[in-house]
């Protein structure tokens, strides 16, 4: 499961379709969460936080800076950013931290 961490998807407080392409996309704070597991990387259990998965939106694309998919992401969970690796942002995820 070396390959865990570029896998990851994303779970959102909110969600979002958009017109264009039909897509539905995250909105508001969102979390890294891998897919077939049931809690975000930082933790939250997604059956009590009520959080809404996309298994079709990868991380990277979420991220402010970087990502595709960021137009409604108001925060990115800073726990889950550090999980995956996130340093200054804008570099490719090519490799993540040695580091827990
Ligand atoms: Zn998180």
């Amino acid at each position: 499961m070396a390959r865990t961490r570029r896998q990851a998807a994303v779970a959102a407080s909110g969600t979002w379709t958009d017109p264009d392409d039909g897509v539905r996309v995250p909105a508001g704070e969102v979390h890294a969460w891998l897919p077939g597991t049931n809690q975000t990387l930082c933790g939250l259990a997604l059956s009590k936080t009520r959080l809404l998965r996309f298994p079709h939106i990868a991380w990277p694309e979420v991220q402010p800076e970087s990502g595709g998919s960021a137009d409604q992401v108001r925060r990115v969970c800073p726990r889950c950013a550090a999980a995956m690796g996130r340093r200054g942002g804008g570099k490719p995820w090519t490799r993540t931290d040695p580091r827990p």
